[in-house]
């Protein structure tokens, strides 16, 4: 069986998550590669030499670029702060290895070319986290807009809302450096876009109000000085898909209530379909004249659930999800089909974001580039 050395940088909460995928990818998915965990590093030392233990990889360190120099090392899995990933990709796309990046990809558009650039020139491999839409319920849904089964679309509706950041005495971190990009547009909103581009294509044109509600906060964790918040916590954007139609996304990080609410409503003048991560293995859909609403249960008709489990209704979960993007992620390492989305599809959606942005700066609708 071919083997793929990883090397992995961040032991946080992806971290983990990218471990575990990685660990379950070959069990799973017969034909996948098999993922051999080389190297984990981390600023944290504990951190780094705890998750060597726990997901046996071989070595661990505290200096992400000592895995460049390793080739033993293939793919490269970047999951550090925002801010740092131009940096991290760049060079380990320069030392030849494969990159998985999380989302979002770049604090802006810029960087994200560059990177998509400096990628698309070395011809890797390129993945990024963008795990809800490797759900197959989402994929159902694509087919079935693409089949016109609810005839011509008329509206998106979708969110993201969290509520980790609704307390104001949650204290400054990463997420509210402006030098990693935007806030809740960006962490959460990066998600949603990608989701309606999944599902609905490109979009033209945005319009959006990105608001700042609590306006500072400790500067670390107990501290009394507090710090300005320069970046967003809603951020409501009016959008026009290339296709004609028009819809709108809420991308909130103080939600108070909800700890998972990706969702979407999409309206055509045949039905619709509505789903949320919240209930992540149904998909609701509608069809026009009928008294409501049909639930549609996750099971082995949609691939690849039973490659997880032969029984209906016994659901997937979100490291499952992580596990089928690593799969196919490493798979495409070893000549099969490139799915995504990769370096080229984070850098549209970093437009979009962008775009939203200066929308909102400037109070109008702007086209994206
Ligand atoms: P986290 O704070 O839990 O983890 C970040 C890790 O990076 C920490 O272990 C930290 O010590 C480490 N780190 C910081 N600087 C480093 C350096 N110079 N070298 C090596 N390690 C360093 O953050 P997180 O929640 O895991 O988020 C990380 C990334 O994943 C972000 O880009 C975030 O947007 C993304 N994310 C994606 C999802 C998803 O669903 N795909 C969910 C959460 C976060």
């Amino acid at each position: 069986m071919r083997e793929i050395g990883i090397g992995l940088i961040g032991t946080g909460f992806m971290g983990k998550t990218h471990a575990i995928g990685y660990s379950a990818a070959a069990a799973i998915f017969p034909g996948c590669p098999r993922a051999v965990l080389r190297v984990v590093s981390d600023i944290n030392q504990p951190a780094a030499q705890a998750m060597a233990r726990q997901f046996g990889f071989q070595s661990w360190n505290t200096d992400w670029r000592s895995l460049l120099a390793d080739p033993s090392i293939e793919v490269v899995s970047i999951t550090t702060p925002n801010v740092m990933h131009h940096e991290m990709a760049l060079a380990a796309i320069a030392a030849g290895k494969h990159v998985h990046c999380e989302k979002p990809l770049a604090p802006n558009a810029a960087q994200a070319r560059e990177m998509m650039e400096a990628a698309e020139r070395a011809g890797c491999v390129t993945q990024v986290g963008f795990n809800y839409i490797k759900n197959p319920l989402l994929k159902l849904a694509r087919e079935m807009i693409a089949a016109g089964e609810l005839g011509e679309i008329t509206n998106f509706r979708g969110i993201h809302a969290e509520d980790y950041m609704a307390d104001p005495q949650t204290p400054y971190s990463w997420r509210l450096d402006p030098a990693g990009g935007g806030g809740a547009v960006a962490d959460l909103g990066s998600h949603i876009i990608g989701m309606a581009r999944f599902l609905l294509g490109p979009l033209s044109a945005v319009n959006a109000e990105l608001e700042t509600v609590i306006k500072t906060r400790p500067e670390a964790p107990g501290a009394n000085a507090r710090r300005d918040v320069l970046v967003d916590d809603i951020a409501r954007l009016g959008l026009r898909f290339a296709a004609g139609f028009g819809g709108s996304i809420e991308a909130n990080w103080m939600a108070s209530g909800r700890k998972m609410q990706l969702g979407f409503e999409v309206s055509g003048s045949k039905g619709s379909l509505v789903f949320t991560q919240e209930r992540l293995n149904e998909l609701l859909h509608y069809r026009a004249g009928a008294a409501g609403f049909v639930r549609i249960e996750s099971g082995p008709a949609h691939p690849p659930y039973g490659l997880f489990c032969v029984a209906p209704g016994h659901q997937l979960g979100f490291n499952d999800l992580k596990t089928i993007e690593m799969a196919e992620f490493l798979m495409a390492i070893d000549g099969g089909p490139r799915q995504g989305p990769d370096f080229r599809e984070a850098w549209e959606i970093q437009k979009i974001i962008d775009t939203a942005i200066a929308s909102s700066r400037e109070k109008r609708w702007m086209e994206i580039d």
